[in-house]
Formats: C-alpha cells, structure tokens, sequence
C-alpha cells in the first residue's frame, strides 16, 4: 500500500483498541478496490474525546468509528445525528462532511442488514424478543422498532435497566408494544413461544469463556424462528449449538451484525459500494487464527 498526502485516513477511536477486528476488515476493502484510504485505531483516552473528534476535522480524516467507551459521551462533539443513534443515545460512526461531522449508529443498522442478508428476515410486523438490556441491545432494539417491529419484549437480568428500555421504545418510536419479561417467569416462557426473532445480546458464551451458556428455556422454541447470538467469538456458541437442536430453527450469528456496520461505514465514508465477500472473508479468516 502506497500512502502519499492524497491518502484519506479513517480511523476508530475506543480505549482499549488492540483487538479490533475492523482495522482488517476496512483496510482489506480498500485494498480489493483499490482505493487510496487507510483505517488506523486510535486508543483515546475518555479525557481526550473532544480533541479526538475535533482533530477528524483539523486533520482532514474522511470519518471515524466508535467504541467503548465513547459511543454515548460522542454524541454531544457532532453537528447533526440519526434519529436512530439519537434515540439510541449512541453513536459508532462519525463521517466527515466537508467540516461537519455526521454521526450513525450502525450497529443497530448493520443488525437489521445481517437479518436481510443472511436469514431473509424482516422486521415489519414482527415480534422481538431480546435477552440483555446493554448498549448492544439498545441498538437493535431501537432499529427493530423504528422499522416496525410489532413489539419488542425485553428480559435483563437486572430488571430495571429492561423497564428503561421498553420505556423507551415506547416513548421515543412508533412501535404499539415493547414490554419485559421477568427471567425464568412465565411471561418469559410465553414471549419464547410467540416471538418470531429472539436475539441474545448478552456477552454469555464470549471467548475465553466459550463453554458458558446463557440459562435459557430451548424447549420453548418454534419451528420458523429466526435465533440470534450477537456474540461472534467463538462463531457457534453453546447458545447457538443447543438452539440448532430446536426443530425448523434459522440460527445466525453476530458476525454478520459485525460485518455489516463495517460495510455501512465504508460506504458512508468512500461513497463506494463495499466488497462485501472480501469484508467476510478477512474477518472469518481473522476469527480462525484467534487461538480458543
Ligand atoms: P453491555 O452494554 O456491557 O451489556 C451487557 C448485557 O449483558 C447487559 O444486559 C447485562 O445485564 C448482560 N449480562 C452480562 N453478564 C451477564 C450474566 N452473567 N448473566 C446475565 N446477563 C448478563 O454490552 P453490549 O455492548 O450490549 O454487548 C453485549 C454483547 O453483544 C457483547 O459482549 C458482544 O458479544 C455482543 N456484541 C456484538 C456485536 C456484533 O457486531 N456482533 C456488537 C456489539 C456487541 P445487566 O444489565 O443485568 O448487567
């Protein structure tokens, strides 16, 4: 890669940043297309936010991503944001508008676009149910209801932060009901059997601790369901494996929602349609090589 004073530089600013996979996967797609952009991670200090932010205009930078901890605190360094990170309170992508910054949520977006792509789902008139109440699930949930969920059940293990989310999908999206269950009750069971997409957005099953499994009631399980696990380290957790077991399920993982905001910020920042495949592939191969 030949980097000259025409090279556009997009970035990630999050602390810690050493194990991002997207620093694979944009510079691969820059690469495959030959286009002059490189993606650098930056570990930025909470201190330092604001001068982060304002330095992707002083510096020229074509945009950045987000990351923990940043993706709530940024929202306020930016001129103009989408009603879905704004609801969401989040932001993961900042574009560069000639001086003005623009910030996205694609996580909640690139969720959506994986449900598309990889298990023809779509979310008008359907019902969600989410296990995890997080920033992972604010996202999608927010999504999933701004497309036009028909209702959105949320299960926390700490009930109050699940109250506060179904409060806000009620009070900031068109969706008629977003409601929670409480875990292990009988309502819980009930939403399992009528949800046509359950996700889990907890980091239960998350490598090192891949042998954990989220305490979850699999008979109640439908044929035609569509069962999600955001996470996608290992990519078959032993939530996916004991759903699989379920008749007629569609089981995906998170690597698609990872994928997927990497292809909607590369587009947002090079105005060019992302090489999907290539993306998938260096993340996949980049997965293999992690040692479990
Ligand atoms: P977060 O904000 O820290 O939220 C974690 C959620 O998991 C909370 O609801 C928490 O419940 C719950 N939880 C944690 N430990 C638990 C346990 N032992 N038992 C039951 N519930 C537990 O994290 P996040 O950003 O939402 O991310 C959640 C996971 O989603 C991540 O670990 C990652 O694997 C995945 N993720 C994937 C993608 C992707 O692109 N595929 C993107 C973002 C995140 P409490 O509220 O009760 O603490």
């Amino acid at each position: 890669m030949l980097i000259s004073g025409a090279t556009r530089v997009c970035g990630l600013f999050g602390c810690p940043v050493e194990h991002s996979f997207s620093p694979i996967m944009q510079n691969a797609a820059f690469s495959f297309l030959g286009l002059d952009y490189i993606y650098v991670p930056y570990c930025v200090a909470p201190a330092e936010l604001e001068s982060a932010v304002k330095a992707v205009i002083s510096l020229g930078m074509a945009g950045v991503n987000i990351t923990i901890p940043h993706k709530e605190k940024v929202c306020c360094y930016l001129d103009q944001i989408t009603p879905g990170a704004k609801i969401a309170g989040a932001v993961n992508t900042i574009v560069n508008n000639k001086g003005k910054l623009y910030g996205y949520n694609t996580d909640g977006a690139g969720f959506l676009r994986s449900l598309k792509e990889e298990a023809n789902f779509f979310p008008a008139g359907k019902a969600v149910l989410i296990v995890g109440a997080g920033g992972a699930a604010r996202s999608i949930a927010v999504e999933l209801a701004i497309s036009g969920a028909r209702s959105v059940t949320i299960v926390n293990r700490k009930h109050e932060r699940a109250l506060a989310l179904a409060q806000l999908l009620t009070e900031q999206t068109p969706i008629k009901k977003a409601d929670t269950a409480l875990w292990a009750g009988a309502e819980f069971k009930e939403s399992i059997k009528k949800a046509d997409l359950i996700v889990q957005a907890t980091p239960l099953g998350m490598y090192p601790k891949e042998d954990v499994c989220l305490d979850f009631p699999f008979e109640y399980l439908q044929p035609g369901q569509v069962i999600c696990d955001l996470v996608y380290n290992p990519p078959v957790t032993k939530f996916l494996k004991n759903a699989c077991l379920a008749e007629g399920v569609k089981v995906i993982n998170g690597i698609g929602m990872l994928l997927y905001q990497g292809v909607l910020a590369f587009e947002y920042w090079t105005g060019v349609q992302a090489p999907v495949e290539i993306m998938r592939k260096s993340l996949e191969e980049f997965l293999d090589a992690q040692v479990y």
